[in-house]
């Protein structure tokens, strides 16, 4: 333990990366598969692709806003309009201006010419801000269209599709699709506007003199080849420094979490982690100073050679002018041409990247379109009665998908009305599984289920998932109000506070809430005004009370409803329970803890996905003394934790069994 001090060597980036995160950390979720790519794609990748997200795009716009979307095109055809217009009213002016007559003359010639260029100009300015408006519009609504169908897709997904890597990866990818749909609007607007500037150009330009035309091509393409290749420098030093901002984020997040803080200072882990902070903060310095003097670099090749290229054209320009091939104010006019044209060129490669990146995320919605229907839950289907009814399971398998053993084999049980039921077996025997296709939530490969008759395969979804209410293993802990906790369990009583506060009662949750500083209004999580913490095992009566509140429910699943409470509330959380069957609904109970099945009316207990024994507590315990059976498990739980003594017995039955393990 001393040796620690000694055997330390302050930390250098790799060895750091190594350390902690066993190699470079590199981001595995969805979004992360489109990393690099828009610095390394090929124009003709980049052209085959963006068709279709930009599809996608302007349908949406047309569907949110079709007015906006209107103004926008109208706006921007408008002013590319004016450009052209605007650059052969100069032309005009100046012809006019480089005219023979006297001075006053030609510069009453040009008047004209000079107030269309004025009140043009004036008009374009006015069409930009109608754009301008126009995108404001149509962003947030686009931004919101997207959100509202990624979040369609996300809640009908069944839950093999949610834990399907390959639709999660979609759906994780997806979620950024409203924001890059949303940009790819202003991107777009960009590129046409540069777009028809450049036609406005060209088109001014053939209409001048068209052998002015090569020149426009001369001056814009190393100006072209600078912008691409500075654009793709610059992405692509971002995702390498990205790398490296992740790994510095993911470690002062570790040193700044207060879930993490008891440790780092039992453990003495400050420094440590400090250290490693340092050397990965110097390396990224260090790629910071590289990338800087590599873009510097970049751009002065790029400058250069634009340069090179404008020297080169304004010279043929005026050979072209001494040679008397070309009038002063044709000449003139070109220069000014050229000069748009070459903005316009700019602008437009300069876009290319973000466009093509936003586009790469656009497509992901596509893909979610297709694959978001095949993987839903399907809807309608036969209805299924509100009430107490018997659930049969006949012959039920289930395979996880990529397991080569089924989790579940060839189970049979029942669930009657008013009846509580118990799940006992070890880890791993098949019990959750089981639950999960009781909810509905797994659809079995083999075997029948049955609702009141009703099968599930026809059955409406909907109508299955409402006659349930379930704690599960590892229920939702949401960060939400405590009201909202509770209130989850059937949202369609949003107002229901007598309803909230006698479920959270029932539950043994009510002195909890009431203590927390603001009481059903304490969001019950950490790092937000009004918030606090509940301790594991009052958080589990407060699932359990969002469990009672499902008025509906005619089955309640309690999959280990005690793991986190102490003795006494153990007890009082299955008498509660039980309560419930009162009115006929029926109790599906998972444990772990054998004293509690005494309180059910049959148990099952399942091994290696299939059921081994079933029965009365009284028949389990009746039964041969098989290792590992129930009747040894109960016998050994008894002895150890003297648990048959301290339930109290439904049944005198029960109470001869107990006295007889005790
Ligand atoms: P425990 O008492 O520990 O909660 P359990 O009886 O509830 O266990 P299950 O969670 O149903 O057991 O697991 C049954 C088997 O299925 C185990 O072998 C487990 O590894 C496997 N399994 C569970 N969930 C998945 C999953 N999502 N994908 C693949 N295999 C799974």
């Amino acid at each position: 333990m001393t040796g620690r001090e000694t055997a330390y060597r302050p930390a250098d980036s790799a060895r750091a990366d190594q350390l902690l995160f066993g190699g470079p950390l590199v981001y595995d979720f969805g979004f992360a598969r489109h990393d690099g790519k828009a610095g390394t794609a090929s124009v003709s990748q980049w052209l085959r692709s963006l068709p279709a997200p930009l599809a996608i795009v302007l349908t949406l716009a047309a569907r949110v806003d079709r007015a906006a979307l209107t103004q926008v095109l109208l706006a921007e055809l408008g002013q590319g309009l004016a450009r052209a217009f605007l650059l052969l009213a100069a032309n005009r002016a100046l012809l006019q201006l480089f005219a023979g007559a006297p001075t006053p003359q030609r510069i009453t010639a040009a008047l004209p010419a000079l107030a269309a260029i004025g009140a043009v100009s004036a008009l374009s300015a006015l069409l930009s801000a109608l754009s301008t408006a126009a995108t404001g519009r149509l962003e947030p609504r686009i931004e919101n269209a997207v959100t509202q169908e990624i979040l369609h897709h996300a809640v009908r997904a069944e839950l093999e599709a949610m834990e399907d890597e390959g639709f999660h990866r979609i759906l994780d990818s997806a979620r950024f699709a409203a924001d890059y749909a949303k940009r790819m609007i202003g991107q777009g607007v960009a590129v046409l506007n540069s777009l028809i500037g450049l036609i406005a150009a060209g088109g001014v330009l053939a209409v001048l003199d068209w052998r002015l035309m090569p020149l426009l091509i001369l001056i814009a393409a190393p100006r072209a080849w600078g912008s691409v290749r500075t654009a793709r420098r610059r992405y692509l030093s971002v995702q390498t420094w990205l790398t490296h901002i992740r790994a510095i984020n993911a470690l002062l997040g570790l040193l700044t979490s207060k879930d993490a803080a008891a440790e780092v200072r039992v453990h003495q882990l400050g420094p440590f982690l400090v250290d490693q902070y340092q050397a990965m903060a110097r390396r990224a310095e260090a790629e910071q100073t590289r990338l800087a003097r590599e873009r510097a670099g970049t751009t002065l090749l790029a400058s250069t050679l634009s340069g090179a290229a404008t020297l080169a054209t304004y010279a043929v320009l005026l050979l072209l002018l001494l040679n008397g091939q070309v009038a002063m104010a044709v000449a003139g006019t070109a220069a000014l041409a050229i000069r748009t044209g070459v903005g316009s060129i700019g602008t437009l490669v300069s876009q290319i990247n973000t466009v093509y990146d936003s586009s790469l995320y656009v497509a992901d919605l596509a893909e979610l379109r297709q694959a978001g229907p095949r993987r839903a839950i399907p809807t309608g289907g036969d209805p299924i009665p509100v009430g107490p009814a018997l659930l049969e399971l006949k012959d039920i398998t289930y395979t996880y998908q990529g397991r080569t053993t089924p989790a579940v084999r060839q189970v049979s049980l029942s669930v009657a009305p008013g009846q509580v039921v118990a799940l006992v077996g070890a880890n791993g025997a098949g019990k959750t599984t089981l639950v999960k296709i009781i909810c509905g939530l797994l659809r079995a490969d083999g075997g029948t289920m049955q609702w009141a008759g009703v099968d599930f395969t026809g059955a409406d979804r909907e109508n299955w998932f409402g006659r349930i209410a379930l704690l599960g293993q590892d229920f939702e802990r949401w960060p939400l109000s405590a009201r909202c906790n509770v209130l989850l369990g059937d949202v369609e009583r949003p107002d229901d506070d007598e309803g909230i506060t006698e479920a959270a009662r029932q539950a043994g949750a009510l002195a909890a809430v009431e203590a927390l500083p603001h009481g059903w209004d304490t969001i019950i999580t950490r790092g937000y005004l009004r918030s606090a913490e509940l301790s594991g095992g009052q958080w589990q009566r407060l699932g359990l009370a969002r469990t009672m509140f499902r008025a509906k429910a005619a089955l309640v699943i309690a999959d280990e409803p005690t793991a986190a409470l102490d003795p006494a509330s153990e007890i009082d959380t299955f008498a509660k329970l039980r309560a419930l069957t009162a009115d006929g609904t029926s109790v599906l109970l998972i444990t772990h803890r054998l004293a509690a099945t005494r309180l059910a009316d049959h148990i099952y207990v399942i091994n290696d996905g299939t059921v081994t024994e079933a029965g009365s507590h009284q028949d389990l315990l009746a039964a041969p003394l098989v290792p590992g059976g129930y009747r040894d498990l109960f016998q050994r739980q008894a002895t150890e934790y003297g648990t048959a003594t301290v339930l109290p017995p439904r049944t005198p039955n029960d109470a001869a069994a107990a006295t007889e393990v005790s």
